[in-house]
């Protein structure tokens, strides 16, 4: 397998990205209307006419067509077509991230191996996850609402996932599970007796008692009823000690961008803002550079 197909592998991701970043547009439209998702047909939204297959392309149909519809030709909101493109770079990011570890390098370049399948499960995950989050976060910007039917989705995926990799492990050891809880954090990071699935439930406690604690404190002035369960589902899926990175890096994300929106008057100090984009944030950055973050952390604190 050469470093073409590697190439072809990123673009396969981005379209898959603007794809399910398309259709989750949608379910986040529907979802605020009340209407069908699946059976409705897409439509223009300010002449409701249908869409033509070469209309409904994400992200190249708002190119192809300059932005306007192309019945009554008047302007379409680039919000879609952005937020499209952002999901095809994330789903590229999952996949640059595994390949920062040598032996998914290997894993993935061998097509050969039976293990190729099992070894692409946590890339799998991680874009699911990465779609979840996309989901909480864009409602959540549009209606300060956390709405509960997309985090079960989450929490179901991320239990099935994880448990999967854990009791594919057992039975079948590998070393990528190593390597994924490793680089991830779990407990046995620092317990290595203990299953890498209690690693994750800690995560989930400590990111939803921690943000639950905020709630209970400020009497939900900082942050919304949501935030917890946002919070809890994100230390699921990263474990310990990740958890404890992602936290942090929330809080300065959320408390920067806080301070920006407050100096440039777009936002007044007693004003509420919806807190589960930053979370969705401090946890996708830990996913990328976590691992670093907590390397320079215990070469500060000296612990090899
Ligand atoms: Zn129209």
């Amino acid at each position: 397998m050469s470093s073409l197909t590697m190439v072809a592998i990123y673009i396969f991701l981005f379209f898959l990205g603007t794809i399910i970043g398309s259709f989750l547009n949608v379910v986040i439209l529907r979802s605020e209307k009340n209407q069908e998702i699946v059976k409705t047909p897409s439509h223009c939204d300010q002449c409701g006419e249908k869409l033509r297959i070469w209309e409904n392309i994400p992200l190249f149909s708002y190119i192809f067509l300059r932005g306007r519809c192309g019945h009554c030709h008047k302007k379409i909101s680039a919000i879609n077509p952005m937020s499209e493109f952002l999901m095809g770079l994330l789903f590229v990011l999952v996949f640059w991230r595994f390949l920062q570890i040598p032996f998914f390098q290997t894993a993935f370049l061998n097509v050969n191996t039976s293990q190729w399948l099992i070894n692409f499960l946590p890339v799998i995950l991680w874009l699911i996850y990465t779609a979840v989050l996309f989901l909480i976060s864009v409602y959540d910007i549009r209606n300060l609402v956390v709405l509960d039917g997309f985090l079960i989705v989450g929490f179901v995926t991320s239990l099935i996932g994880e448990a999967s990799l854990f009791l594919i492990n057992k039975y079948n050891p590998m070393v990528f599970f190593n390597y994924y809880h490793n680089w991830l954090g779990s407990a046995s990071f620092f317990f290595p007796e203990i299953p890498g699935i209690f690693g994750n439930i800690l995560g989930l406690i400590i990111g939803f008692l921690f943000i639950k604690s905020i709630v209970w404190l400020t009497k939900g002035r900082a942050m919304g009823d949501g935030d917890p369960y946002i919070a809890g589902f994100i230390g699921f899926i990263l474990g310990v000690p990740s958890v404890f990175v992602f936290l942090f890096l929330a809080f300065i994300v959320g408390g920067v961008a806080g301070f920006a929106l407050i100096i440039s008057g777009r936002k007044k100090s007693k004003q509420y803002i919806a807190f589960g984009p930053y979370l969705t944030l401090g946890g996708f950055l830990t996913f990328l550079w976590g691992e670093k973050i907590l390397q320079i952390y215990f070469n500060l604190m000296k612990i090899q």
